[in-house]
């Protein structure tokens, strides 16, 4: 039920953090899977865990900000790999402001990242999971798709539209044997997180406080998730958004 052997995954931001976490499950339970993302230094370390895993990965250099690239990067993938089965948008950037100090362009910066180049993914891998006969897309949120915070307009915004945007490419292409669903991730240690920490004061403490799994999140916390919704164990669920936040969405 959860075995990927012969499964090819394109993962954006499969070099570090969250996207990595899930590489790592989805190799693990047998697929090949591609880490797409522009530093090639975390790649390096990224492919060499998922090697030492026993795990069979793949570098592909991708910038979602170029909008040609997606589709070069998912297409090329594709070719080399033979097939393209699942795709896991979880590219993702925040510009922290508060919302009259925003620019048009840090506007525009995080919407593209987080949310036109899943959509441009998305549309990028369509024709190769139609070909394959089905396909997964897991979609990467936040809490802030649901609730919100002074200093994350942008962020917030194109968390709350993915979840829709996924949604809609659910009902979309259920015909085709693909399904669309969305993860929502709690408070992860991960790099975004740890510049976070830094510019908000406070914040390591509230997380703790609200959490009530008592600690913050790990990469490796996204492998389960990734593998089920990666595999026929979640057939029949399409435009599913999951929290996997130990509990803190449901602390009154
Ligand atoms: P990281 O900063 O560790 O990972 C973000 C990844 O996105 C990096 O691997 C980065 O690759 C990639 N990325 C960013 N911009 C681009 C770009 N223009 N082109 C290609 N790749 C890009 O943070 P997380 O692991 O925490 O974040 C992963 C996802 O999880 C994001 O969507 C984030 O919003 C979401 N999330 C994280 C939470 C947390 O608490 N950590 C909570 C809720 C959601 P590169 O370094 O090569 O640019």
């Amino acid at each position: 039920m959860f075995d990927l052997t012969g499964r090819v995954a394109f993962i954006t931001g499969g070099n570090g953090g969250i996207g990595l976490g899930m590489a790592k499950g989805l190799a693990a339970a047998g697929a090949s899977v591609v880490i797409a993302g522009r530093n090639k230094a975390k790649a390096k370390t990224a492919l060499a865990e998922i090697a030492a895993l026993g795990g069979r990965a793949e570098f592909a250099e991708l910038d979602v900000l170029q909008e040609a690239s997606c589709k070069q990067a998912i297409d090329g993938a594709a070719k080399r790999c033979g097939r393209l089965d699942i795709l896991v948008n979880n590219a993702g950037t925040s510009i922290r402001k508060p919302p009259q100090e925003l620019s048009a362009h840090d506007w525009h910066q995080v919407m593209d990242t987080n949310l036109t180049a899943a959509f441009l993914c998305a549309q990028a891998a369509y024709p190769h999971m139609v070909k394959a006969g089905g396909g997964k897309i897991i979609n990467i949120g936040s809490m802030m798709s649901v609730f919100a915070s002074s200093y994350a307009a942008p962020y917030a915004a194109s968390k709350g539209g993915i979840v829709q945007m996924a949604r809609a490419l659910a009902v979309a292409w259920a015909k085709d044997n693909i399904q669309v669903n969305i993860v929502l991730p709690g408070w992860i240690d991960t790099e975004l997180t740890r510049t976070a920490r830094e510019q908000v004061p406070g914040l390591h403490d509230k997380v703790l406080g609200r959490t009530p799994a008592q600690r913050w999140g790990k990469p490796e916390d996204f492998a389960g998730i990734a593998v089920f919704l990666a595999s026929p164990a979640s057939d029949f669920i399409t435009g599913a958004a999951i929290a996997v936040d130990g509990g803190y969405s449901v602390q009154a």
